[in-house]
């Protein structure tokens, strides 16, 4: 049978297109086109259905060519184009950046931002909705006999001349059938209209009147102001309760005024009900968001609004930095230092460095808010690369808490707590006042051992040891997960006195009960919260202010407004003192900060101890006695001279495999390849490494590293390319599991 279509009838005119396809490959593939072409055309952004071996998968058009290193009569056609319109160009513009910049396939990263329902080749609705009206041939009375169903529908009709969708149908009672069976006669039909909700809101924009500001908010309000149309890159730093939310609030009140969008980006654990609460009481119009909670349809349609202009705020985690704007305004990042905007695995990329990159593109203005600015973002606040604005009064009036070392050394500890916090709290509690206590390790102890011979519960498959957990009794490794029955006796000596060692909170929690009986203690962590809602339920509990006593984990540090605690326990501080990791100091500041400012933030001033086996150390005393800033701005002089970052700019290369061979083997060719090449090209990156990772052993797989770090971003990158390039040919690498991660979070 002749083929209508071969390769060759598209002849020589025919574009090539070249396809991103969602393979870890760092390349595109050519096509030729499918016979139909879209409606739009063949041009990027177009998704498209191809053969890929033996399957069918779905792509995106990102070029079109004339020539293919291949012959034509090699390259298979696409089998269908699935959009008449192409995805959005400035989303597509972020995802070529964000591949780009991170050394990632575009392909993937194509299909790691966009909605699910897009990447499993669903239509973008195009915001159409259909309804139903009396079809124009009709007669004006026909009979319907004992069907009054049909009739009542079809004098509903009658009122609505311009229809009905069919919501609004099933709203007043009839069913489907009803439907259905005046469509089968011919009386009445549907019409698809598509949606252009007006992007101005009708009416007032602000459903609750704007706050008035003090003089800090106002002036920072006004910086901002001042560059609504440019690229204006502004850091706030403001201590916790100052008022960042009621500025953003403003801010965006003024874009969206012009008719513009807002981007909102919150950390993971600081999008709750509450704030997204706060956000719609201010706003007549609809305030969408972006978490974990929605459906596949539901998430793109928020896309698609934010796509068409029609969300004028749409605030969400991470992810959400991958929603299209047809009318980008601001882009604003609160808790800019939070460590959930660096995506850990996959596709590593910084939603904060992508907001910055991102408005740039856009020439409007991104917002960096936090109470404990990352140093990446103080420096370049600092030497005016970003726009520096302060918040230095919290609104209450009450300057935030200092913080109280206590010293742990020689001290009898009840549940990991010192006498003088029990004091504390038992007064604090007397007051009528709420107590929360810190605690950054969940479980009843980190770990068992045996009293007779030192043994110690060990994790099987990593270099960890098992955390004891009493509700329920087990053992568990809170790095691969695994599970283990408590053993009667020691494994080794046979011994009976086995005892848990150290606190977790289920042991402080159970201690406080036992010294406060008649108090509620309410434990939160990732244990006691699995259910959905539960989290929010005792935070609402909380907040309705009787006297009680939290015990938690970093869940509570972060974003919760609770009013009535007055006084912070800090069970132990000295978690990132003396750690390998150069970012450890910074990351446990910052959450030390944190969590002190969850004291006093209402009408009572508060109180924060914090108990640490290392009372003199330097840092800790700066912290305690100066606060974040003025240690951050120490620090920040220390990686000068270590050329750190932000002095420096770091790439990491992971390797991993179960074979500790494989890995060693991999990670020193890799190594040597990129000094060899250093040398050659007299490049100023300088390698470190092949190294074990801090837990070489997690999950029964062997991790090393290889560290590239450079003063330039552009030699790194330079670097980093050329590494990842050799990477792929590599036979090597095709043995173990390997990833480059760009500006790495930690090592
Ligand atoms: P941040 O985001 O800096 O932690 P918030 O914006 O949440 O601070 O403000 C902390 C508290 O102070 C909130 O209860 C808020 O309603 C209140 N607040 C903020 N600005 C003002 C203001 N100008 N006048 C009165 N109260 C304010
Ligand atoms: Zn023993
Ligand atoms: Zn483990």
């Amino acid at each position: 049978m002749p083929r209508t279509l071969s390769p060759h009838t598209l002849s020589d005119t025919s574009p090539i297109l070249r396809v991103a396809l969602p393979s870890p490959l760092r390349r595109l593939f050519d096509y030729l086109p499918a016979p139909s072409a879209p409606a739009c055309g063949w041009q990027p952004g177009v998704r498209v259905q191809v053969p890929f071996g033996r399957r069918e998968v779905i792509g995106v058009v990102i070029a079109l060519a004339e020539k293919s290193e291949l012959p034509r009569a090699q390259l298979r056609a696409v089998s269908e184009a699935l959009d008449d319109a192409p995805l959005p160009a400035d989303w597509l513009w972020l995802c070529r950046f964000t591949a780009r910049y991170y050394q990632h396939s575009l392909g993937d990263t194509l299909a790691h931002a966009m909605p699910a329902r897009l990447r499993q080749g669903h239509p973008m609705a195009g915001r159409t909705q259909t309804l139903w009206q009396r079809s124009p041939t009709a007669p004006a009375a026909p009979a319907f006999g004992r069907a009054t169903r049909q009739a009542e529908l079809w004098a509903l009709l009658g009122q609505h001349p311009h229809g009905l969708p069919g919501r609004a149908i099933s709203a007043h009672g009839f069913n489907h059938d009803t439907l259905t069976r005046l469509a089968q006669k011919g009386l009445i039909e549907a019409r698809d209209i598509t949606l252009t909700a007006p992007a101005s809101p009708s009416g007032h924009l602000l459903a609750a009147p704007a706050l008035p500001l003090n003089r800090e908010q106002a002036a920072v309000l006004s910086a901002l102001h001042e560059k609504l149309e440019n690229f204006h890159p502004c850091l706030i730093e403001g201590v916790t309760g100052s008022g960042k939310t009621e500025v953003y609030l403003q801010l965006i009140e003024a874009v969206a005024t012009k008719g513009k969008q807002s981007l909102v980006l919150v950390p993971e654990i600081g999008l709750t009900p509450q704030t997204l609460a706060r956000f719609r009481r201010r706003f007549n119009v609809p305030v969408l968001a972006l978490h974990s909670g929605l459906t596949d349809p539901e998430r793109l349609d928020v896309w698609e609004a934010a796509a068409n202009g029609r969300a004028l705020i749409i605030i969400g985690t991470r992810s959400a930095i991958f929603t299209p704007l047809a009318n980008p305004g601001v882009i604003i990042v609160d808790e800019e230092h939070d460590g959930s905007y660096k995506q850990q695995d996959g596709l590593r990329y910084h939603a904060r460095d992508l907001a910055v990159a991102r408005a740039h593109h856009h020439q409007i203005p991104v917002v960096l808010g936090s109470a404990t600015p990352s140093l990446e973002s103080l420096q370049r606040g600092l030497d005016g690369t970003y726009r520096h604005l302060h918040l230095t009064q919290r609104a209450s009036r009450h300057p935030p808490a200092k913080l109280e070392l206590t010293d742990l050394r020689h001290q009898r500890r009840q549940g990991g707590l010192l006498p003088s916090a029990i004091n504390a709290i038992k007064h604090t509690l007397k007051a009528g006042k709420q107590v929360l206590i810190f605690i950054n390790r969940r479980g009843f102890a980190p770990t068992l051992a045996c009293h007779a011979c030192g043994w110690m519960a060990e994790c099987g498959a990593c270099d960890a040891r098992m955390t004891l957990h009493r509700q329920p009794p087990l053992l568990a490794c809170h790095h691969c997960d695994s599970r283990r029955a408590l053993p009667d006796a020691c494994p080794d000596c046979g011994s009976g006195d086995l005892r848990a060692l150290g606190a977790g909170t289920e042991r402080t929690e159970e201690t406080l009960q036992g010294l406060f009986p008649d108090t509620t203690v309410y434990r939160i962590d990732r244990d006691s919260t699995r259910r959905k809602d539960s989290f929010e339920q005792i935070i609402k509990e909380i907040q309705r202010g009787e006297p009680c006593l939290l015990v938690g984990t970093q869940m509570l540090a972060k974003g919760h407004h609770l009013p009535h605690v007055t006084l912070v326990v800090v069970i132990n501080a000295d978690g990132g003192l003396y750690s390998a990791d150069f970012r450890a100091l910074e990351h446990s500041a910052q959450l030390l900060e944190q969590v002190a400012g969850r004291a006093g933030r209402a009408a009572d001033p508060g109180r924060v101890l914090v108990q640490t086996l290392h009372p003199d150390d330097p840092h800790l005393t700066q912290l305690a006695e100066h606060g974040y800033g003025a240690l951050a701005r120490d620090l920040l002089k220390e990686r000068r001279i270590a050329q750190l970052p932000p002095f420096s700019f770091m790439a990491l290369l992971r390797v991993e495999s179960p074979q500790v061979d494989a890995a060693t083997t991999l990670a020193q060719e890799a190594a040597h390849y990129l000094h060899e090449w250093i040398y050659t090209q007299q490049s100023p990156v300088r390698c470190l490494g092949p190294v074990p990772a801090p837990m070489e052993r997690r999950q029964n797989r062997y991790h090393l590293h290889v560290i590239l770090s450079a003063n330039k971003r552009s030699q790194l990158h330079q670097a980093a390319s050329v590494l990842v390039q050799w990477l792929e040919l590599s036979r090597d690498a095709r043995r173990v599991r390997w990833s480059l991660d760009i500006d790495p979070q930690s090592l």
